[in-house]
């Protein structure tokens, strides 16, 4: 027996069981809206609104707790929770006014899933649970609508059939059609043999017609009666949402998005409401504002003579909430606030309620039986990066939340789509449109057409870019969804399963595109009488939910014109306390990552310049050459190349720091090709005045059979000092130069790969020799530092001794991390996809910093480093500096600075932001300071 022990003077225990059920209705509510762990976030949400007065249809929630019962027992509950749900439902039937199983006075439940985060459209909801022969005539006289009566029944019959007769029972369908498609087409064929379209033009005979069809099927189908017992009804309901928390669905969604799968989900069980009352009832979904753009509107679709979600499944098009927010494809329709102005305010009103006490934008669902406006769900919503960067400054503003709290709203990532790439707006001026539909996610996407999910995984694994067209999309769609760059559904609105979907992540997605008609087995689409076919181009507006004919060119974002990006920015730097940089070695893309608030180069690579058409000449004579003077006169001639770089990159950063990091890569990359191509091989030799045999010869004696660990990094220097003297020349002549006309530089030399101070040490006398020089030649004096990267694990080991001779570290955590794991990272796709499958890791090593491992070694070298050399400037370079988790790790272990791609330098500041929120650092090293520092 599971439960509390207490134990009382004597010394003997009771055990005093855990709560299981928590009712809510009536303006009461045992649970709140802060215990989403147990009663997961519908319950939990659903008791907070009872609790505040809001019209919820009472109802109780048996918490997460018996769901992890439920599987320890195999599939058993105890007799505790059936007595539990039994007086609950006494309750439910008293502000009801109904009773459960009642022949005169039926009360109808509806029993609904709710895990703690929201998992859309994973768990299975049945409606209308006590419907059945003995209560059918009691319904039917009491509504005064036979009709209404049997459309919940054909409802109860089809979800009953479909989630706890075949998908929860694991039953796998034959020929792949499952119950619930057998009876959608019973029904179809219904409608057609009646010479109608709509659900709603079938009346009350043809509906009861349709259910004793329907229960045919079902036992023809699946082997097994559908059950005509509420309670039979209402247990097979709660058991199956338990046993869909491990469906196939739920656990492809939870290993996408991260969610354990130990939390197991809530059951709600609610009495029901009925939108499908007739014509005075009606169903609907809403945000409290613009999930697309963030605009402080209602926003929102509902339907007539409808339930549950008919307004999702798109199988008619729903009608806008208000005149302000219509859009091209229901502007033709009536909104709520013309047709029902009385119930629009109170909805309204319920709105600000909810606005008001969550703090946050809420995503609602709502019933109207008969006029009467109930609430049958609210959530946090989720919205684009757009919408949230706008949200959180807005309600900033209007002081409904802190400007630290605006700041802890948006996910750093959300930021990638502000500076997601766009279609050329002039390119779409003169493009083929083909359609147009809802803009449900933004950004632009450019693709190959695939018709289902298999195919999107597919291509999208061979690397292809491809764009998922369905009707519309399930939970089944999922990974097709995450492979393909963008998402197009012919149905569905704003409030569909691929907008929800879409949107959290912030992909390119349009729905609702009636005028494209799909013909999945042919593979292939119309719209406008043109055929499109498996593997076709388009391009998708998803801001605009225009599509278009081919590929059409996209265009890099401009966060800079989006003001409340550009607000919060601001806001963030202020409370932000390190430095960003920036990885570039080009004066565009430098001055690119000024622009988006890069405050220096963390990393220029020397190497990139050297593959240049007029330069790679001159470094293959420096490589294959087999004598001092002879490399030396290659070398010199690469000098000018470089030292006209440098002039570009400091004239770009304007006296910010640059870090300039000596060659890197093994030699063979810059000659290994030739191998190849017996044309430059031999232009080579000619220009060296030897054989080409010799020349191949020398490229061979290059080759390693470990190039990763081979000779590479001060290595090179160290064997041909005349590299580090030429680099080093040509970094201080350009400070030089540029001194002399007044521009301010601040370079930072460093030295890759090194494991040993001696080493260090040894580049660093090359290196100051050299600047002495330069320094007496141009008859200037040039500030600069020399340091190191920390990338091979003896140098983290050894940071004190390694201090001595560094004025700063700079980590290199690819190159760490590949040494720390013994991975390769150019190898690392062999079996990196099966270690995050086997959860063996958590993550990809090289996308996020290993904080305990890797991250140890960083922390170490940090502290030890500056034991050595008090204040010692430390920095990370390595892709891991714009990720949002790695950057605050950064911040937590003291590093002065970040530095990542351009792109990615924005979502680098917001995250160090959130990380000073966090953990702040002591008023000492406020940002002032981290910037003063990262400029010295
Ligand atoms: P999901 O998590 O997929 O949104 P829900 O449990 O919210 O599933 O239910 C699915 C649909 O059924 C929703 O539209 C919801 O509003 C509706 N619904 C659920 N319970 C009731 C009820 N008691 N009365 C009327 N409609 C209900
Ligand atoms: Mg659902
Ligand atoms: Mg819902």
């Amino acid at each position: 027996m599971r439960g509390i022990f207490i134990f009382n003077q004597l010394g003997e225990h009771h055990s005093m069981a855990r709560k299981s059920v928590y009712f809510f209705g009536g303006g009461k509510a045992d649970g709140k809206g802060s215990m989403k762990n147990l009663l997961g976030g519908k319950g939990a949400n659903l008791a907070e609104m009872a609790g505040l007065g809001i019209p919820v249809p009472a109802g109780f929630t048996i918490t997460t707790e018996v769901c992890t019962e439920y599987y320890d027992n195999k599939g058993k509950l105890p007799k505790q929770v059936h007595d539990e749900v039994a007086k609950a439902m006494l309750k439910v039937e008293r502000v009801m006014k109904k009773k459960f199983g009642d022949a005169k006075n039926p009360l109808l439940v509806s029993v609904r899933s709710g895990a703690r985060m929201s998992m859309p459209g994973m768990m299975d909801t049945v409606l209308n649970i006590g419907l059945c022969e003995a209560t059918i005539p009691g319904l039917i006289a009491k509504s005064g609508d036979e009709r209404f009566v049997y459309d919940s029944y054909r409802r109860l019959i089809m979800m009953y059939a479909d989630v706890v007769m075949e998908k929860a029972a694991g039953i796998e369908p034959v020929d792949g059609e499952g119950v619930r498609l057998r009876l959608e087409h019973a029904m179809e064929a219904m409608k057609k043999a009646k010479g109608v379209t709509e659900d709603t033009d079938l009346d009350g005979a043809d509906l009861k017609e349709l259910c004793d069809e329907f229960k045919s099927i079902v036992k023809k189908t699946i082997g097994k009666a559908f059950p005509d017992n509420p309670e039979e009804q209402l247990w097979g309901g709660i058991k199956a949402v338990f046993q869909s928390w491990n469906g196939k669905r739920a656990i492809s969604y939870r290993r996408i998005e991260g969610i354990p799968h130990e939390w197991g989900t809530a059951v709600n069980v609610q009495a029901m409401v009925y939108g499908n009352l007739g014509d005075s009832s009606a169903t609907g979904v809403a945000f409290t504002r613009d999930p697309a753009t963030g605009a402080n509107v209602f926003y929102g679709e509902w339907l007539v003579n409808a339930q549950g979600e008919d307004v999702v499944a798109g199988i008619r098009t729903p009608s806008p909430l208000n005149e302000t927010t219509k859009n091209e494809s229901n502007k033709h329709l009536k909104s709520l606030e013309k047709e029902w102005p009385k119930v629009y305010k109170q909805l309204y009103a319920i709105r600000n309620k909810l606005e008001k006490h969550y703090r946050d934008m809420q995503d609602i669902e709502f019933t109207i039986e008969d006029g009467v406006l109930y609430m049958l769900q609210t959530r946090t919503g989720k919205r684009t990066g757009v919408a949230a960067v706008r949200m959180a400054v807005e309600m900033a503003e209007s002081k409904l939340i802190n400007k630290e709290t605006a700041i802890m709203r948006v996910r750093p990532e959300q930021l990638d789509e502000l500076l997601h790439p766009m279609i050329d707006p002039g390119a779409e001026k003169t493009a083929n449109q083909i359609a147009k539909g809802l803009p449900a996610g933004p950004g632009g996407g450019v693709g190959q057409v695939v018709f289902t999910s298999e195919t999107a995984n597919e291509w999208a694994a061979k690397g292809k870019k491809v764009i998922l067209v369905r009707n519309e999309t399930s939970p089944e769609d999922v990974e097709g969804m995450r492979s393909a760059v963008a998402i197009l559904t012919a149905m569905g609105g704003m409030t569909s399963h691929a907008a929800l979907v879409a949107r959290g992540w912030g992909k390119c997605c349009i729905v609702g595109c009636g005028s494209v008609r799909i013909d999945v087995r042919a593979r292939q689409f119309t719209a406008e009488g043109k055929v499109y076919k498996e593997g076709d181009w388009i391009s998708l507006n998803g801001t605009t939910g225009r599509i278009y004919e081919g590929q059409l060119p996209v265009l890099p974002a401009q966060p800079e014109k989006n003001k409340w990006y550009s607000k919060l920015m601001k806001w963030a730097d202020v409370v932000r306390q390190i430095g960003v940089r920036t990885n570039a070695e080009s004066p565009e893309d430098a001055a690119q990552a000024v622009a988006f608030g890069a405050e220096g180069i963390g990393l220029a690579r020397t190497e990139h310049m050297f593959f240049e058409a007029d330069r790679i000449i001159h470094v293959r004579e420096m490589i294959v050459a087999t004598n001092e003077a002879d490399r030396r006169k290659a070398i010199m001639k690469l000098l000018d190349f470089q030292k006209k770089d440098f002039i570009g990159i400091f004239k770009a950063m304007a006296g910010k720091p640059v870090t300039v990091r000596l060659l890197d890569p093994p030699l063979h990359e810059f000659v290994g090709s030739l191998l190849e191509d017996r044309k430059e091989l031999e232009a080579l030799a000619k220009n060296c005045g030897v054989t080409p045999e010799a020349i191949e010869d020398r490229i061979k004696a290059l080759h390693e059979f470990n190039p990763m660990l081979g000779h590479r990094g001060c290595r090179l220097g160290i064997a041909y000092p005349e590299i580090t003297e030429m680099q080093a020349r040509a970094i201080i002549s350009a400070a030089a130069e540029l001194t002399k006309k007044k521009v301010k530089v601040m370079p930072e030399i460093m030295v890759p790969l090194v494991g040993t101070k001696a080493e260090l040490a040894h580049q660093r006398a090359i290196i100051e020799r050299v600047a002495a020089e330069v320094q007496k030649e141009y008859k200037t004096k040039i500030k600069y530092l020399i340091g190191t990267m920390i990338e091979v694990p003896r140098a983290a080991l050894t940071a004190n001794e390694i201090a001595e001779a560094a004025e700063f570290f700079s980590f290199g955590t690819n190159d760490l991390t590949q040494m720390t794991f013994g991975y390769s990272r150019d190898d690392v796709g062999a079996f990196l996809p099966i270690y995050l499958e086997n959860n063996i890791l958590p993550r990809d090593p090289f996308e996020a910093l290993d904080q305990d491992g890797v991250g140890q070694l960083v922390d170490m070298a940090v502290r030890k480093g500056r034991a050595t050399r008090n204040g010692l400037k430390c920095g990370i370079c390595g892709e891991h500096g714009g990720e949002a988790s790695s950057v605050k790790f950064c911040h937590r272990v003291g590093l002065d600075y970040v530095s990542c791609s351009p792109f990615r330098v924005p979502i680098a500041r917001f995250a160090a932001a959130q990380a000073a929120i966090e953990n702040p650092r002591k008023a000492a090293k406020s940002k002032a300071k981290a910037k003063r520092s990262a400029k010295k």
